[in-house]
């Protein structure tokens, strides 16, 4: 089963997300800051990463860094799910290393798409190396 963290300090949006992803048929793990999510990512391996960018203490952006620095995490994809909505955050978001960029409020279809597609995508690449 596809294991997914999610790092949101927002106990709103965390609850939004798990409800979304409830329809997926994943293994979930949360974490409210980054520190947390870097001590999580030492202890498991996840398949993919939800990413609040606005975060107490280290951001979303480093965070993600950091995480795609251990060992087994530079291929797993990482979606910036954020609040800043301003032009050019989408570019700075990217350009740090996050694979994705989803912005706040949730598109759910949308949101549920790329997932799928993230996952999709993967289980090709996979099978194309047997
Ligand atoms: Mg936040």
């Amino acid at each position: 089963m596809m294991k997914v963290l999610i790092v949101e300090d927002d106990p709103i949006n965390m609850k939004l997300i798990i409800e979304i992803l409830d329809s997926l048929d994943f293994m979930i793990q949360t974490a409210t800051n980054g520190f947390e999510a870097l001590a999580m990512a030492d202890k498991d391996l996840y398949n993919l990463i939800l990413m609040d960018i606005e975060l107490p203490g280290l951001d979303g952006i480093e965070t993600a860094q950091r995480i795609k620095n251990k060992p087994g995490y530079n291929k797993t994809p990482i979606i910036a799910v954020t609040a800043f909505a301003m032009k050019g955050d989408r570019e700075k978001i990217l350009d740090a290393g996050l694979d994705y960029y989803v912005s706040k409020p949730i598109h759910v279809a949308d949101f549920i798409k790329l997932i799928s597609d993230i996952f999709k995508r993967r289980n090709n690449e996979s099978e194309s190396k047997r």
